[in-house]
């Protein structure tokens, strides 16, 4: 029984099966999904409470995921949980429609919005960094951001070479939680690619979980591996044990252009994310604990170092872009003053599907079974027949993607298309198809959800990049619709004072209370981001809403 294990022994694992531990499914989905984000099989440190993302935590202290827990057992129909960042503060009185958890993570009044102000709170337990899907208990593991990484190579391949990665090479650093998706995308793409990381343990566990093919200690080595695969053509992945920055000096020596060079080392916090080159991991974790200013100085002129020989490949023919982790940002605090001349994703990639209220949707079988997710990934396919790309992801993702804690799909949809997802699979639920509840939600990168000039809203049309507004919106309309619960944060994937972000997640028990919400949510929760893009100027935005009949 999970209530009396879990009291002897409070280890992070979820509860499986049809059983409800909890007084109400709704409750019980935020307690499965909070364990599910810490559970070893997903969360980066689960020791350290951090799930991914640098430091991103799912609770402040052990001692406050454990009140979580006992909270969410006994939270009834009519409560709502209140958490500050990460720790459990207090239960309001609501109804039955309203979000069962609502979470604020590390938002701090703009002009004290600093990493340095942030980090002395954290340091005196007041804060934990909530990055996106961690401590908004959302995270699914390295597959969260599968699709969007492959769509992004697979859109550098249409628009540079013809649509072929095959014989390309996509070079990149950080194989952590979301980087080390990058490895499985590439190929997935056709290309070969070659992933940088300081850390031989999370290269290891990009092997273990199936993303990444081989794992190589030695330059010459991985060099060989690489340049046979691209000259073949094999879509093989290697992993090399290496500071991003030593090893791009070292390609330029030898004249080795990658096709496509991106980033994901956790650039966006200096001090406890990107390791400065001149060090080892282990000097890395020394110098951090003693001298945290020394090491952010090291941090921001290895950043400069690093992005300079991104450019300096950017002019000799790299398809060269930002991954949304900062490092331009830091890289000019640190001395390089054209790291902006790197675009960033969104612009370059991901807006046009932003204008169609598309982002990445994604769902977890509270059962535990993964033939739940076989059986979604079919009634998909039946509910969309004319949409080829999804049916083609689906397709491939059952193949490819072995699943990290409780079994999830992750699947970009648009306006329109995820009201419909959700109430199909509420019906499935309530006809016993899949063996439990099925929890939905999406990443704070969404269409509507995020105010980030350096990612997500990076040169908008009518120059309102900053304007923080639309994020908070969304939190509103999704706590008015009856999401399951909901979450605002500052900082995210790009750090301390670069972003604001709203996340939803909302459960299919079956139920008609659940179908009301999913209707009013799944709708509003999309056309969010079509009222935002269309209030920017953009057309096809404009579109968007007289087609789906929205009201602007
Ligand atoms: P993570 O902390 O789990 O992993 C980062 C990895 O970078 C670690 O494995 C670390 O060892 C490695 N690293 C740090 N400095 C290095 C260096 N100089 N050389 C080589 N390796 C180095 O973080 P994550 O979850 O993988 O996220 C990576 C970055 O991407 C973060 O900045 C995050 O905020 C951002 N992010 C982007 C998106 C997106 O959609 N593009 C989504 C989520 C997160």
């Amino acid at each position: 029984d999970f209530v009396q294990t879990y009291a002897a022994h409070p280890v992070y694992i979820p509860p499986r099966g049809p059983r409800l531990h909890a007084k109400n499914w709704p409750a019980e989905a935020a307690l499965r999904m909070f364990l599910n984000n810490l559970s070893n099989d997903v969360a980066e440190k689960p020791e350290e409470l951090v799930v991914y993302g640098g430091i991103g935590q799912a609770a402040r202290t052990p001692q406050d995921a454990r009140k979580i827990v006992e909270l969410l057992l006994t939270l009834e129909e009519d409560e709502s949980l209140l958490i500050q960042s990460g720790k459990p503060v207090g239960k309001i009185r609501s109804h039955a429609e309203a979000p069962r958890v609502l979470i604020a993570n590390s938002n701090l009044v703009p002009r004290w919005s600093t990493w340095e102000h942030f980090n002395q709170l954290r340091e005196r337990g007041l804060m934990m960094y909530g990055q996106m899907t961690a401590g908004s208990w959302i995270y699914i593991g390295t597959q969260g951001i599968l699709q969007g990484t492959y769509e992004t190579f697979a859109a550098c391949g249409r628009r540079h070479y013809n649509g072929d990665l095959r014989h390309k090479l996509v070079v990149s650093g950080g194989l952590g939680g979301m980087g080390g998706a990058q490895p499985l995308a590439a190929t997935m793409a056709g290309a070969t690619f070659l992933g940088v990381d300081i850390d031989p343990e999370r290269i290891k566990k990009r092997v273990e979980t199936g993303y990444l093919d081989h794992i190589s200690y030695d330059y010459h080595h991985a060099m060989r591996l690489v340049l046979a695969a691209r000259h073949k053509g094999e879509a093989v992945s290697i992993g090399l044990v290496g500071n991003i920055g030593d090893v791009l000096e070292k390609l330029l020596e030898d004249e080795i252009i990658p096709d496509i060079l991106t980033d994901q080392t956790s650039a966006h916090d200096p001090i406890n994310g990107y390791v400065p080159h001149g060090l080892t991991l282990e000097e890395a974790l020394a110098l951090r604990q003693s001298d945290p200013q020394e090491y952010k100085a090291r941090s921001l002129q290895s950043m400069a170092r690093h992005v300079g020989y991104m450019l300096e490949m950017q002019r000799r023919g790299s398809c060269t872009f930002d991954y949304g982790n900062n490092l331009r940002e830091y890289a000019q605090q640190g001395g390089e003053a054209n790291a902006f001349q790197i675009p960033g994703f969104v612009p370059e990639y991901i807006r046009p599907l932003f204008c169609e209220g598309k982002g990445p949707f994604r769902w977890v079988a509270l059962s535990g079974d993964p033939e739940d997710i076989k059986v979604t990934d079919e009634a998909l396919k039946q509910l969309f027949p004319e949409n080829t790309h999804m049916i083609g992801w689906l397709n491939e993702a059952s193949l490819k993607v072995s699943f990290q804690g409780l079994p999830s799909r992750i699947c970009w949809l648009g306006m329109g298309e995820r009201e419909k997802a959700g109430l199909l699979f509420n019906q499935l639920v309530r006809e016993g198809k899949v063996k439990a509840p099925l929890v939905i939600g999406r990443d704070h990168l969404d269409c509507g959800s995020v105010a980030s000039p350096y990612r997500e809203t990076e040169g908008m049309k009518d120059g309102s990049d900053a304007v923080s507004d639309w994020p908070l919106l969304n939190l509103m309309a999704n706590a008015s619709g009856g999401a399951t619960w909901i979450s605002f944060h500052h900082g995210g994937g790009v750090g301390m004072g670069f972003s604001q972000h709203a996340g939803m997640v909302i459960v299919a028990d079956g139920s008609e209370r659940a179908d009301r919400c999913l209707r009013r949510v799944l709708h509003n929760d999309p056309a969010l981001g079509i009222f935002r893009h269309a209030d920017a100027g953009y057309e096809t935005a404009q579109q968007n809403a007289v087609k789906h009949g929205l009201t602007i």
